[in-house]
Protein backbone atom coordinates (compact mmCIF):
# COMPACT_ATOMS: atom_id res chain seq x y z
CA UNK A 1 0.00 0.00 0.00
CA UNK A 2 0.85 3.70 -0.73
CA UNK A 3 2.36 5.36 2.45
CA UNK A 4 -0.27 8.38 3.26
CA UNK A 5 0.97 11.55 2.17
CA UNK A 6 2.00 13.34 5.26
CA UNK A 7 3.58 16.78 4.84
CA UNK A 8 4.57 19.86 7.32
CA UNK A 9 4.82 23.70 7.16
CA UNK A 10 7.51 24.35 9.95
CA UNK A 11 7.75 27.83 10.40
CA UNK A 12 9.88 29.70 13.25
CA UNK A 13 8.08 32.38 15.32
CA UNK A 14 10.99 34.69 14.59
CA UNK A 15 8.33 37.60 13.12
CA UNK A 16 5.32 38.11 10.56
CA UNK A 17 5.20 35.71 7.91
CA UNK A 18 6.79 36.52 4.41
CA UNK A 19 4.59 35.94 0.85
CA UNK A 20 7.34 33.41 0.40
CA UNK A 21 6.53 31.63 3.81
CA UNK A 22 2.93 31.64 2.57
CA UNK A 23 3.64 30.18 -0.26
CA UNK A 24 5.43 27.72 0.95
CA UNK A 25 2.49 26.80 3.19
CA UNK A 26 0.05 26.70 0.40
CA UNK A 27 2.02 24.46 -1.62
CA UNK A 28 2.40 22.21 1.21
CA UNK A 29 -1.36 22.27 1.32
CA UNK A 30 -2.06 21.95 -1.98
CA UNK A 31 -0.15 19.02 -2.37
CA UNK A 32 -1.73 17.07 0.70
CA UNK A 33 -5.01 18.11 -0.63
CA UNK A 34 -4.44 16.32 -3.85
CA UNK A 35 -3.06 13.35 -2.32
CA UNK A 36 -5.61 13.03 0.46
CA UNK A 37 -3.05 13.20 2.74
CA UNK A 38 -2.61 14.91 6.16
CA UNK A 39 -1.12 18.95 5.90
CA UNK A 40 0.68 19.70 9.22
CA UNK A 41 1.22 22.99 11.28
CA UNK A 42 4.36 22.50 13.49
CA UNK A 43 5.90 25.60 15.39
CA UNK A 44 9.78 25.51 15.58
CA UNK A 45 10.47 27.12 18.08
CA UNK A 46 13.96 26.14 19.76
CA UNK A 47 15.99 29.06 19.06
CA UNK A 48 14.67 30.88 21.89
CA UNK A 49 17.04 33.82 20.89
CA UNK A 50 15.36 34.94 18.01
CA UNK A 51 11.74 34.20 19.63
CA UNK A 52 9.20 37.04 18.71
CA UNK A 53 6.13 37.13 20.65
CA UNK A 54 2.95 37.41 18.59
CA UNK A 55 4.35 35.65 15.90
CA UNK A 56 3.03 32.25 16.52
CA UNK A 57 -0.59 33.70 16.41
CA UNK A 58 -0.20 35.66 13.15
CA UNK A 59 0.97 32.75 11.65
CA UNK A 60 -2.20 31.17 12.78
CA UNK A 61 -4.02 33.64 11.63
CA UNK A 62 -2.81 34.71 8.44
CA UNK A 63 -3.06 31.27 7.11
CA UNK A 64 -6.57 30.79 8.64
CA UNK A 65 -7.14 34.12 6.22
CA UNK A 66 -5.86 32.29 3.45
CA UNK A 67 -7.92 29.29 3.97
CA UNK A 68 -4.52 27.19 4.52
CA UNK A 69 -5.91 25.22 7.11
CA UNK A 70 -4.04 22.17 8.77
CA UNK A 71 -5.89 19.60 9.82
CA UNK A 72 -3.45 18.33 12.18
CA UNK A 73 -0.40 20.36 14.48
CA UNK A 74 -1.07 23.48 16.32
CA UNK A 75 -4.40 24.78 16.20
CA UNK A 76 -6.06 21.11 15.23
CA UNK A 77 -4.42 18.54 17.28
CA UNK A 78 -3.70 15.10 16.67
CA UNK A 79 -1.81 12.19 17.24
CA UNK A 80 1.68 12.99 16.77
CA UNK A 81 1.95 15.94 19.02
CA UNK A 82 2.63 17.66 20.89
CA UNK A 83 3.60 20.32 17.49
CA UNK A 84 5.38 23.06 19.16
CA UNK A 85 9.14 21.74 19.44
CA UNK A 86 9.89 23.93 22.38
CA UNK A 87 7.46 21.31 24.31
CA UNK A 88 8.64 17.99 22.89
CA UNK A 89 12.28 19.41 24.36
CA UNK A 90 9.79 19.05 27.34
CA UNK A 91 9.09 15.93 27.02
CA UNK A 92 12.89 14.77 26.30
CA UNK A 93 12.12 13.67 22.79
CA UNK A 94 15.15 15.01 20.98
CA UNK A 95 17.62 13.90 24.14
CA UNK A 96 17.65 9.93 23.36
CA UNK A 97 18.41 10.49 19.53
CA UNK A 98 20.89 12.62 20.34
CA UNK A 99 22.74 10.09 23.01
CA UNK A 100 22.34 7.64 20.05
CA UNK A 101 24.33 9.69 17.75
CA UNK A 102 27.03 10.04 20.25
CA UNK A 103 26.98 5.97 21.05
CA UNK A 104 27.30 5.15 17.38
CA UNK A 105 29.95 7.56 17.17
CA UNK A 106 28.63 9.77 14.81
CA UNK A 107 27.91 12.85 16.58
CA UNK A 108 30.61 14.07 19.56
CA UNK A 109 30.65 16.34 23.10
CA UNK A 110 32.43 19.89 22.71
CA UNK A 111 33.34 22.00 25.25
CA UNK A 112 34.92 24.99 23.41
CA UNK A 113 34.44 28.45 24.67
CA UNK A 114 33.08 31.32 22.32
CA UNK A 115 36.95 32.54 22.45
CA UNK A 116 38.37 29.33 21.40
CA UNK A 117 35.97 29.23 18.61
CA UNK A 118 37.14 32.73 17.75
CA UNK A 119 40.81 31.92 17.75
CA UNK A 120 40.55 29.22 15.87
CA UNK A 121 38.53 31.00 12.68
CA UNK A 122 41.47 33.67 13.22
CA UNK A 123 43.98 30.77 13.21
CA UNK A 124 42.76 29.37 10.26
CA UNK A 125 42.75 32.60 8.48
CA UNK A 126 46.16 33.46 9.24
CA UNK A 127 47.02 30.15 7.98
CA UNK A 128 45.07 31.13 4.54
CA UNK A 129 42.92 27.94 5.06
CA UNK A 130 39.78 28.46 2.63
CA UNK A 131 37.65 26.97 5.40
CA UNK A 132 37.08 28.58 8.56
CA UNK A 133 34.55 26.09 10.36
CA UNK A 134 34.37 23.36 12.88
CA UNK A 135 34.93 20.60 10.13
CA UNK A 136 36.59 16.98 10.12
CA UNK A 137 39.63 19.42 9.48
CA UNK A 138 39.90 21.56 12.36
CA UNK A 139 38.10 19.17 15.20
CA UNK A 140 41.11 17.19 15.94
CA UNK A 141 42.60 20.61 17.24
CA UNK A 142 39.64 21.45 19.15
CA UNK A 143 38.29 20.24 23.29
CA UNK A 144 35.94 17.76 22.31
CA UNK A 145 35.36 14.03 23.17
CA UNK A 146 37.58 13.15 19.83
CA UNK A 147 40.57 14.84 21.17
CA UNK A 148 39.96 14.31 24.98
CA UNK A 149 40.17 11.27 27.26
CA UNK A 150 37.07 10.11 28.25
CA UNK A 151 37.42 10.62 31.97
CA UNK A 152 37.89 14.66 31.08
CA UNK A 153 34.73 13.98 29.18
CA UNK A 154 33.08 12.78 32.03
CA UNK A 155 34.44 15.17 34.27
CA UNK A 156 33.30 17.98 32.38
CA UNK A 157 30.11 17.03 31.84
CA UNK A 158 29.52 15.96 36.05
CA UNK A 159 31.44 19.54 36.81
CA UNK A 160 28.35 21.39 34.69
CA UNK A 161 30.76 22.44 32.11
CA UNK A 162 28.49 23.96 29.01
CA UNK A 163 29.08 21.84 26.11
CA UNK A 164 27.31 21.62 22.55
CA UNK A 165 26.87 18.03 20.84
CA UNK A 166 28.34 18.27 16.89
CA UNK A 167 27.57 16.25 13.89
CA UNK A 168 30.71 14.36 13.33
CA UNK A 169 30.58 14.42 9.24
CA UNK A 170 32.39 11.79 7.85
CA UNK A 171 35.36 12.00 5.34
CA UNK A 172 35.38 10.60 1.87
CA UNK A 173 31.41 10.26 1.39
CA UNK A 174 29.26 11.45 -1.44
CA UNK A 175 26.12 12.70 -0.06
CA UNK A 176 23.34 12.49 -2.64
CA UNK A 177 19.67 12.98 -2.76
CA UNK A 178 16.90 13.36 -4.94
CA UNK A 179 14.86 16.60 -4.89
CA UNK A 180 11.75 16.05 -6.40
CA UNK A 181 12.08 19.74 -8.16
CA UNK A 182 15.95 20.30 -8.55
CA UNK A 183 16.89 16.27 -10.04
CA UNK A 184 19.54 15.23 -7.62
CA UNK A 185 21.92 16.94 -5.43
CA UNK A 186 25.28 15.58 -4.37
CA UNK A 187 27.97 17.13 -2.35
CA UNK A 188 31.11 15.94 -1.17
CA UNK A 189 31.36 15.53 3.27
CA UNK A 190 34.59 17.93 2.59
CA UNK A 191 32.20 20.55 1.87
CA UNK A 192 30.26 20.04 5.22
CA UNK A 193 30.95 21.34 8.89
CA UNK A 194 30.37 19.66 12.08
CA UNK A 195 26.95 21.67 12.71
CA UNK A 196 25.79 21.91 16.38
CA UNK A 197 22.49 19.61 17.22
CA UNK A 198 22.27 20.07 20.61
CA UNK A 199 22.91 22.48 23.33
CA UNK A 200 23.51 21.41 27.06
CA UNK A 201 21.03 23.39 28.25
CA UNK A 202 18.61 20.41 26.63
CA UNK A 203 17.80 22.71 23.72
CA UNK A 204 18.18 20.87 19.69
CA UNK A 205 19.32 22.94 17.09
CA UNK A 206 16.92 22.93 14.17
CA UNK A 207 18.57 20.27 12.30
CA UNK A 208 17.86 18.00 14.87
CA UNK A 209 14.79 19.24 16.05
CA UNK A 210 13.47 19.74 12.80
CA UNK A 211 14.85 15.86 11.71
CA UNK A 212 14.04 13.99 14.75
CA UNK A 213 10.14 15.50 14.10
CA UNK A 214 9.73 14.70 10.36
CA UNK A 215 10.65 11.04 11.20
CA UNK A 216 8.38 10.75 14.35
CA UNK A 217 5.44 12.15 12.12
CA UNK A 218 5.77 10.36 9.60
CA UNK A 219 6.59 13.18 6.86
CA UNK A 220 6.44 11.59 3.41
CA UNK A 221 7.78 14.83 1.76
CA UNK A 222 9.58 17.88 2.93
CA UNK A 223 8.38 21.00 0.93
CA UNK A 224 10.46 24.19 1.97
CA UNK A 225 12.00 27.29 0.35
CA UNK A 226 15.82 27.11 -1.14
CA UNK A 227 17.67 28.91 1.95
CA UNK A 228 17.09 25.18 2.88
CA UNK A 229 18.85 22.87 0.22
CA UNK A 230 22.00 23.52 1.72
CA UNK A 231 20.72 21.62 4.81
CA UNK A 232 19.90 18.51 2.94
CA UNK A 233 23.03 16.70 2.87
CA UNK A 234 23.45 17.14 6.42
CA UNK A 235 19.94 16.20 6.94
CA UNK A 236 20.18 13.14 4.65
CA UNK A 237 23.24 12.10 6.42
CA UNK A 238 21.43 12.35 10.18
CA UNK A 239 18.36 10.09 8.56
CA UNK A 240 21.28 7.34 7.71
CA UNK A 241 22.93 8.01 11.04
CA UNK A 242 19.89 7.43 13.25
CA UNK A 243 19.18 4.50 11.13
CA UNK A 244 16.27 5.65 9.54
CA UNK A 245 16.59 5.89 5.32
CA UNK A 246 14.14 3.82 4.70
CA UNK A 247 11.53 6.17 6.49
CA UNK A 248 13.91 9.13 4.26
CA UNK A 249 11.40 11.80 3.49
CA UNK A 250 11.33 12.97 -0.40
CA UNK A 251 12.45 16.43 -0.36
CA UNK A 252 11.24 19.44 -2.56
CA UNK A 253 12.76 23.01 -2.65
CA UNK A 254 10.81 25.64 -3.82
CA UNK A 255 12.68 28.65 -5.67
CA UNK A 256 12.76 31.79 -4.26
CA UNK A 257 10.76 35.25 -4.98
CA UNK A 258 13.19 37.59 -6.28
CA UNK A 259 11.98 41.37 -6.06
CA UNK A 260 10.08 42.64 -9.74
CA UNK A 261 13.38 43.79 -11.02
CA UNK A 262 14.68 40.03 -10.28
CA UNK A 263 17.85 41.15 -8.81
CA UNK A 264 17.99 38.77 -5.35
CA UNK A 265 15.34 37.81 -3.17
CA UNK A 266 11.86 39.57 -2.21
CA UNK A 267 12.46 41.67 1.19
CA UNK A 268 10.28 44.00 2.91
CA UNK A 269 12.13 47.28 1.63
CA UNK A 270 10.79 46.24 -1.50
CA UNK A 271 7.49 46.27 -0.17
CA UNK A 272 7.69 49.63 1.41
CA UNK A 273 10.00 51.37 -1.45
CA UNK A 274 6.59 49.89 -4.50
CA UNK A 275 4.24 50.34 -1.91
CA UNK A 276 3.16 46.81 -1.58
CA UNK A 277 2.82 44.71 0.86
CA UNK A 278 5.09 41.60 1.64
CA UNK A 279 3.50 39.97 4.39
CA UNK A 280 -0.46 38.76 4.06
CA UNK A 281 -1.56 40.58 6.97
CA UNK A 282 -0.43 43.42 9.11
CA UNK A 283 1.79 43.10 11.67
CA UNK A 284 2.46 45.07 14.33
CA UNK A 285 5.87 44.58 16.04
CA UNK A 286 6.36 43.95 19.68
CA UNK A 287 8.24 47.61 19.47
CA UNK A 288 4.86 48.92 17.81
CA UNK A 289 6.44 48.96 14.14
CA UNK A 290 3.60 48.44 11.79
CA UNK A 291 4.04 46.23 8.28
CA UNK A 292 0.74 46.55 5.63
CA UNK A 293 -0.87 43.38 4.76
CA UNK A 294 -2.41 42.23 1.96
CA UNK A 295 -5.78 42.10 3.65
CA UNK A 296 -5.63 45.39 5.18
CA UNK A 297 -5.07 46.63 2.00
CA UNK A 298 -8.09 45.37 0.14
CA UNK A 299 -7.20 41.82 -1.20
CA UNK A 300 -8.98 39.27 -1.48
CA UNK A 301 -7.15 35.98 -0.04
CA UNK A 302 -8.46 34.10 -3.27
CA UNK A 303 -6.80 36.56 -4.99
CA UNK A 304 -3.43 36.30 -2.79
CA UNK A 305 -3.54 32.65 -3.07
CA UNK A 306 -4.40 32.60 -6.51
CA UNK A 307 -1.22 35.16 -7.35
CA UNK A 308 0.97 33.00 -5.00
CA UNK A 309 0.16 29.79 -6.34
CA UNK A 310 1.97 31.48 -10.01
CA UNK A 311 5.00 32.67 -8.28
CA UNK A 312 6.71 29.50 -9.26
CA UNK A 313 4.17 26.99 -10.57
CA UNK A 314 1.70 27.37 -13.96
CA UNK A 315 -0.40 25.04 -14.59
CA UNK A 316 0.66 24.78 -18.42
CA UNK A 317 -1.98 26.00 -19.59
CA UNK A 318 -3.09 29.35 -20.06
CA UNK A 319 -5.95 29.47 -17.47
CA UNK A 320 -5.04 31.82 -14.94
CA UNK A 321 -7.57 31.94 -12.47
CA UNK A 322 -8.03 29.53 -10.48
CA UNK A 323 -10.07 28.61 -6.78
CA UNK A 324 -8.23 26.60 -4.15
CA UNK A 325 -10.27 23.37 -5.59
CA UNK A 326 -8.77 24.07 -8.71
CA UNK A 327 -5.22 24.88 -7.45
CA UNK A 328 -5.33 21.61 -5.53
CA UNK A 329 -6.49 19.56 -8.54
CA UNK A 330 -4.09 20.99 -10.50
CA UNK A 331 -1.01 21.08 -8.77
CA UNK A 332 2.03 19.23 -9.14
CA UNK A 333 5.62 19.82 -7.39
CA UNK A 334 6.59 18.98 -10.89
CA UNK A 335 5.27 22.03 -12.87
CA UNK A 336 7.31 24.05 -10.38
CA UNK A 337 10.08 25.94 -11.57
CA UNK A 338 14.09 25.95 -10.29
CA UNK A 339 14.40 29.25 -11.04
CA UNK A 340 13.58 32.24 -9.03
CA UNK A 341 10.39 33.55 -9.70
CA UNK A 342 9.81 37.50 -9.55
CA UNK A 343 7.52 39.24 -8.01
CA UNK A 344 5.09 41.37 -10.38
CA UNK A 345 2.94 44.26 -7.72
CA UNK A 346 1.09 44.65 -11.35
CA UNK A 347 0.19 41.13 -11.82
CA UNK A 348 -0.93 40.90 -7.73
CA UNK A 349 -3.33 43.90 -8.48
CA UNK A 350 -4.66 42.17 -11.89
CA UNK A 351 -5.82 39.26 -9.63
CA UNK A 352 -7.56 41.10 -7.43
CA UNK A 353 -9.15 43.26 -9.93
CA UNK A 354 -10.11 39.60 -11.13
CA UNK A 355 -11.60 38.32 -8.36
CA UNK A 356 -13.78 41.81 -7.58
CA UNK A 357 -15.31 41.87 -10.77
CA UNK A 358 -16.37 37.90 -10.36
CA UNK A 359 -18.13 39.32 -6.87
CA UNK A 360 -21.51 40.31 -7.25
CA UNK A 361 -22.87 43.88 -7.36
CA UNK A 362 -24.83 42.76 -3.32
CA UNK A 363 -21.80 40.92 -2.20
CA UNK A 364 -19.12 44.14 -2.98
CA UNK A 365 -21.82 46.41 -1.34
CA UNK A 366 -21.99 44.12 1.90
CA UNK A 367 -18.78 44.65 1.93
CA UNK A 368 -17.96 48.63 1.19
CA UNK A 369 -21.41 49.88 3.70
CA UNK A 370 -20.28 52.04 5.97
CA UNK A 371 -20.94 51.16 8.95
CA UNK A 372 -23.59 53.92 9.85
CA UNK A 373 -25.80 52.57 7.33
CA UNK A 374 -26.33 56.05 6.48
CA UNK A 375 -27.06 54.44 2.83
CA UNK A 376 -29.26 51.68 1.72
CA UNK A 377 -28.37 48.51 0.48
CA UNK A 378 -30.16 49.03 -2.96
CA UNK A 379 -27.92 52.09 -3.97
CA UNK A 380 -24.74 50.96 -3.03
CA UNK A 381 -25.15 47.77 -4.82
CA UNK A 382 -26.31 49.73 -7.84
CA UNK A 383 -22.96 52.23 -7.69
CA UNK A 384 -20.61 49.03 -7.05
CA UNK A 385 -22.43 47.43 -10.56
CA UNK A 386 -20.74 50.63 -11.82
CA UNK A 387 -17.63 50.89 -10.89
CA UNK A 388 -16.49 47.27 -10.50
CA UNK A 389 -14.98 47.26 -13.48
CA UNK A 390 -12.95 50.66 -12.77
CA UNK A 391 -11.76 49.59 -9.32
CA UNK A 392 -8.65 47.19 -8.08
CA UNK A 393 -10.01 46.88 -4.38
CA UNK A 394 -13.52 47.74 -2.90
CA UNK A 395 -12.90 49.96 -1.04
CA UNK A 396 -11.57 52.43 -4.22
CA UNK A 397 -15.49 52.09 -5.16
CA UNK A 398 -16.52 54.20 -2.43
CA UNK A 399 -13.03 57.09 -2.82
CA UNK A 400 -13.69 56.92 -6.59
CA UNK A 401 -17.23 57.31 -6.83
CA UNK A 402 -17.90 59.08 -4.13
CA UNK A 403 -19.74 61.59 -6.64
CA UNK A 404 -22.76 59.19 -5.79
CA UNK A 405 -23.42 60.29 -2.64
CA UNK A 406 -22.16 63.49 -2.54
CA UNK A 407 -21.87 66.96 -4.98
CA UNK A 408 -18.10 67.25 -5.96
CA UNK A 409 -17.31 70.02 -4.06
CA UNK A 410 -14.12 70.75 -6.38
CA UNK A 411 -13.75 70.00 -10.06
CA UNK A 412 -10.33 68.58 -11.76
CA UNK A 413 -8.69 71.66 -12.72
CA UNK A 414 -6.36 69.73 -15.69
CA UNK A 415 -9.88 68.63 -16.95
CA UNK A 416 -11.81 72.01 -16.92
CA UNK A 417 -8.71 73.59 -18.61
CA UNK A 418 -8.65 71.37 -21.04
CA UNK A 419 -12.25 70.59 -22.03
CA UNK A 420 -14.55 73.82 -20.51
CA UNK A 421 -15.13 76.02 -23.47
CA UNK A 422 -16.53 78.98 -23.77
CA UNK A 423 -19.91 77.89 -24.38
CA UNK A 424 -19.75 74.91 -21.94
CA UNK A 425 -22.10 77.15 -19.60
CA UNK A 426 -24.72 77.91 -22.31
CA UNK A 427 -24.93 74.23 -22.66
CA UNK A 428 -25.20 72.75 -19.55
CA UNK A 429 -27.59 75.89 -18.98
CA UNK A 430 -29.55 74.50 -21.68
CA UNK A 431 -29.29 71.24 -20.94
CA UNK A 432 -31.24 72.07 -17.49
CA UNK A 433 -34.18 73.06 -19.56
CA UNK A 434 -33.88 69.27 -21.48
CA UNK A 435 -33.26 66.98 -18.18
CA UNK A 436 -36.07 69.06 -16.61
CA UNK A 437 -38.47 67.39 -18.48
CA UNK A 438 -36.98 64.26 -19.58
CA UNK A 439 -38.45 61.07 -17.54
CA UNK A 440 -34.81 60.10 -15.70
CA UNK A 441 -33.78 57.03 -16.76
CA UNK A 442 -30.29 56.21 -18.37
CA UNK A 443 -32.09 55.46 -21.90
CA UNK A 444 -34.14 58.69 -21.72
CA UNK A 445 -31.44 60.86 -20.50
CA UNK A 446 -29.32 59.66 -23.25
CA UNK A 447 -32.15 59.79 -25.98
CA UNK A 448 -33.06 63.58 -25.29
CA UNK A 449 -28.92 64.36 -24.66
CA UNK A 450 -28.31 63.33 -28.50
CA UNK A 451 -31.55 64.98 -29.99
CA UNK A 452 -30.14 68.07 -28.13
CA UNK A 453 -26.67 67.84 -29.76
CA UNK A 454 -27.81 66.92 -33.02
CA UNK A 455 -30.20 70.20 -33.01
CA UNK A 456 -27.32 72.36 -32.23
CA UNK A 457 -25.06 70.62 -34.32
CA UNK A 458 -22.54 70.24 -31.52
CA UNK A 459 -20.02 67.38 -31.40
CA UNK A 460 -20.67 64.85 -28.09
CA UNK A 461 -17.72 66.03 -26.36
CA UNK A 462 -17.50 68.97 -25.43
CA UNK A 463 -21.46 68.93 -23.91
CA UNK A 464 -20.36 65.54 -22.44
CA UNK A 465 -17.33 66.45 -20.29
CA UNK A 466 -19.39 69.60 -19.43
CA UNK A 467 -21.70 67.64 -17.73
CA UNK A 468 -19.82 65.53 -16.39
CA UNK A 469 -17.34 67.48 -14.88
CA UNK A 470 -20.85 69.28 -13.21
CA UNK A 471 -22.32 66.32 -12.12
CA UNK A 472 -19.05 64.31 -10.90
CA UNK A 473 -16.14 66.44 -10.54
CA UNK A 474 -13.84 64.72 -12.69
CA UNK A 475 -13.36 63.74 -16.18
CA UNK A 476 -13.60 60.14 -16.14
CA UNK A 477 -15.98 57.10 -14.89
CA UNK A 478 -19.04 54.86 -15.44
CA UNK A 479 -21.66 55.90 -18.09
CA UNK A 480 -22.96 59.18 -17.28
CA UNK A 481 -26.45 58.98 -17.68
CA UNK A 482 -26.31 55.62 -15.05
CA UNK A 483 -24.88 58.51 -13.07
CA UNK A 484 -27.64 60.74 -13.31
CA UNK A 485 -30.57 57.95 -12.91
CA UNK A 486 -28.70 56.81 -9.72
CA UNK A 487 -28.49 60.36 -7.89
CA UNK A 488 -31.68 61.52 -9.11
CA UNK A 489 -33.45 64.46 -10.97
CA UNK A 490 -33.25 66.91 -8.39
CA UNK A 491 -30.00 66.31 -7.63
CA UNK A 492 -28.55 66.14 -10.77
CA UNK A 493 -30.20 69.33 -12.23
CA UNK A 494 -28.94 71.19 -8.96
CA UNK A 495 -25.47 70.29 -9.38
CA UNK A 496 -25.30 71.07 -13.18
CA UNK A 497 -26.74 74.88 -11.91
CA UNK A 498 -24.19 75.01 -9.17
CA UNK A 499 -21.45 73.86 -12.66
CA UNK A 500 -22.54 76.63 -14.38
CA UNK A 501 -21.54 78.94 -11.54
CA UNK A 502 -18.57 77.37 -10.23
CA UNK A 503 -16.77 75.60 -12.56
CA UNK A 504 -13.95 78.17 -13.93
CA UNK A 505 -10.80 77.87 -16.46
CA UNK A 506 -7.59 78.72 -14.15
CA UNK A 507 -5.94 82.37 -15.80
CA UNK A 508 -3.13 81.46 -18.08
CA UNK A 509 -0.68 84.00 -17.75
N1 LIG B 1 11.81 26.21 10.84
C1 LIG B 1 12.25 26.29 9.48
C2 LIG B 1 11.78 27.62 8.91
O1 LIG B 1 11.58 28.50 9.66
C3 LIG B 1 11.70 25.11 8.72
C4 LIG B 1 12.47 24.72 7.52
C5 LIG B 1 11.99 23.37 7.02
O2 LIG B 1 10.85 23.34 6.50
O3 LIG B 1 12.68 22.40 7.17
O4 LIG B 1 11.59 27.82 7.76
Amino acid sequence: MEKKVRVRFAPSPTGPLHIGGVRTALYNYLFAKKHGGDFILRVEDTDQTRYVKGAEDYIIEALNWCGITPNEGIGAGGEFGPYRQSERKEQGTYKKYVDQLIASGNAYYAFDTPSELEEMRERLKQTGSSSQSYDMNSRDTMKNSLTLSPEEVQHKIAAGEPYVVRVKIPRNEEVKFKDIIRGYVVVDSVNLDDKVLYKSDGMPTYHMANVVDDYLMKITHVIRGEEWLPSGPLHVLLYKFLGWENEMPEFAHLPLILKPNGNGKLSKRDGDAGGFPVFPIEWKSPEGEISSGYRESGYFPEAHINMLAFLGWNPGTEQEIFSMEELVEAFTLERVGKSGAKFDPDKTKWFNEQYLRKKSNEELAELIKPADGKYSAELLTRVCGLMKERVSFPKEIMEQGNYFFEAPKTYDQKTVNKKWKENSPQIVADLVTVFANTEFTAEALETAFKAYVEEKELGFGTPMIAIRLAITGVGGGPSLFEIMEVIGKEESINRLKAGIKNIKKEEVA
